[in-house]
């Protein structure tokens, strides 16, 4: 069989009544890649993922992971993917170990040696009751029957919620690893320092809309940032202001610092034609800051 997308969705759209969660999601998402899936709280990420499984039905389109259709092949697609639900349902008397052991007999047992280093990882103790757990310390629980099964697609609904920024870190480093090994990554987030950390590229969801999916190379060039050049001479405001991107120049004698959003190469060569270039310093504005442009820019369109 030729390889298929991980993930695909074609038109896949949902509404609630009247309210439009989901419209015409195109999505297609290459193995082994983590795919970042941003939006504000509503934006309609919970709906994609639970449309995208077939845990809810679409109102209209389709979704297919590793090739197979969402939901004519349920079942089988189950054993591929490990999956971390916005609100995993878990019995409170059972314990994290028991939860786990509970949840692998479900798809066939597991390798408990793999469980146990993803707990240490993740600083998880399974010897307590799952309802005597902080929301943290669940979503641990949760994270770790989404890895245990080593699965070819992982898809996560805000996983790293209730986290402390350690067990985040390791978390980001787990992603990374099983991507590096093929793994595909679905991961949905409010989070963008999260995301820019570990995935290739970003849709950016926005009232069930896809407004943008990008590189976040990309994203970060199309970003505004505040540049400083230390000249060798009387910096003159015109040699600036004539390189596409710059904005809001402000010379003083040797030094000159300006916003810019575009080709650090072309500036670097309009400045190093006219002058010798001592420092230069750049602040990178980041994704929150993006994001918000592009929410900006849709308000204007719309
Ligand atoms: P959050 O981060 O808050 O979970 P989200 O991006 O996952 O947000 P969704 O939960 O997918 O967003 O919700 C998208 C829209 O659909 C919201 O306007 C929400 O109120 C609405 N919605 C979700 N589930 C239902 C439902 N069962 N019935 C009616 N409306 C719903």
């Amino acid at each position: 069989m030729s390889e298929q997308p991980a993930i695909r969705t074609e038109k896949l759209t949902k509404h609630y009544g009247k309210v439009e969660a989901l419209v015409d999601l195109d999505l297609e998402i290459p193995r082994g890649e983590i795919f970042g899936f941003l939006g504000p709280n509503g934006a309609g990420k919970t709906t994609t993922i639970r449309t995208m499984l077939d845990e809810i039905r679409p109102t209209r389109g389709s979704a297919s992971i590793l090739g197979m259709d969402t939901h004519e092949r349920s079942v089988e697609i189950r054993r591929h993917i490990g999956y971390v639900p916005g609100d995993l349902a878990m019995y409170p008397d059972l314990t994290g170990r028991d939860t786990l052991t509970y949840f692998a007999n479900l798809r066939g047992g597991v390798d408990q040696a793999y469980v146990d280093t993803l707990a240490e990882r993740l600083d998880a103790d399974l010897s307590k009751k799952v309802g005597d757990l902080s929301s943290g310390n669940r979503q641990k629980v949760g994270l770790i029957q989404a890895f245990m099964n080593r699965p070819e697609v992982l898809i996560m609904d805000e996983p790293s919620s209730g986290l402390d920024p350690l067990v985040q870190r390791e978390f980001q480093t787990m992603m990374r690893e099983v991507a590096a090994e093929g793994c595909t990554v679905f991961l949905s987030s409010h989070t963008l320092s999260e995301v820019q950390r570990v995935a290739a590229r970003v849709g950016i969801i926005r009232h069930g809309h896809l407004v943008a999916v990008e590189s976040v190379a990309a994203l970060r060039s199309k970003a505004m940032r505040r540049v400083e050049l230390e000249l060798d001479s009387t910096a003159e405001a015109a040699v600036f202001e004539a390189v596409p991107g710059a904005s809001d120049v402000a010379v003083g004698n040797h030094h000159v610092s300006m916003s810019f959003e575009g080709d650090m190469g072309a500036l670097i060569r309009a400045a190093s034609e006219r002058y010798g270039i001592l420092d230069i310093s750049t602040q990178e504005a980041d994704l929150e800051e993006i994001f918000l442009t592009y929410y900006h820019d849709e308000e204007v369109s719309a």
